[in-house]
């Protein structure tokens, strides 16, 4: 039997014999023990927000997880793990039927995936495509990659919840941000969308994650506002749309047993 895990900054979400669970602040290791002595369990494919490479979860600073190899704690299991972005944009390219397509996502984190000319884009590392962690100006505070200055802390769910405890003010979501953050979160998401677009040269940026999904209208910004900031050749024929998917990520990381 397999299993899929979609380790997010803020929710763990599982699916095994086609029931969907969604769990708050879990422990990855207890939660598999439990799913272990409950079904059989073969196969375990895990999306994760943080930096993998050969199945093994190196750093994910929203989780806190530093270099985990589960197969030390399950020899008798087979786990696939990929960074959560490659897998909602391997579920993109598939939903959306295209071969040059960038996924731009913003929850917790700010994080992005490629597929250019049908290939996945992941680097010596599997860390291409950081680009929470692309500098763009100093925070007084760090980002949870140990810097400064990424986009990170100006443009994500985190960077709100930072600058209200900085500012020792009481709001935790974009809308009720005061201008200095929303203006600052703005120019942050148009940096970034510009640098994947004239980077990646994509047909579509796709956009989601908790912070799009409860501000829509950051995707008509994106679209009034992009001509500002990226190299004008590369919007010619450009879409730039929210997700129509429901957990990317997961349905992602389930292609992952293809
Ligand atoms: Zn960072």
């Amino acid at each position: 039997m397999n299993l899929y895990i979609d380790m997010g900054g803020t929710y763990l979400r599982y699916e095994i014999d086609n029931k969907l669970f969604i769990e708050k602040e879990s422990n990855i290791v207890m939660l598999i023990k439990k799913l272990t002595q409950k079904y059989p369990i073969k196969w375990v494919f895990i999306s994760c927000a943080g930096h993998t490479q050969n199945n093994i979860i190196y750093s994910a600073p929203n989780i806190d997880i530093k270099n985990l190899n589960l197969k030390e704690y399950f020899p008798n299991i087979n786990f696939i793990i990929e960074n959560d972005l490659n897998c909602a944009v391997l579920a993109e390219s598939r939903y959306f039927n295209e071969k040059n397509i960038v996924a731009f996502y913003i929850g917790t984190g700010a994080g992005s995936g490629a597929i250019i000319d049908g290939h996945l884009i992941k680097g010596i590392e599997n860390s291409a495509l950081e680009i929470g962690h692309i500098p763009f100006r100093k925070a007084p505070f760090l980002c949870g990659c140990g810097k400064d200055n990424c986009i990170e802390n100006f443009c994500s769910g985190s960077a709100i919840k930072k600058w209200a405890k900085y500012l020792k003010q009481d709001f935790n979501t974009f809308t009720k941000a005061p201008k200095e953050v929303k203006d600052n979160f703005l120019e942050a998401l148009m940096f970034a969308s510009a640098t994947l677009i004239t980077l990646f040269n994509p047909k579509i940026l796709v956009l989601g994650g908790g912070v799009i999904e409860n501000n829509q209208f950051l995707i008509k910004y994106i679209n009034k506002n992009i001509k500002k900031y990226a190299f004008s050749p590369n919007l010619k024929n450009i879409l730039i749309t929210k997700t129509k998917l429901k957990n990317a990520s997961l349905q992602g990381c389930k292609l992952l047993s293809n």
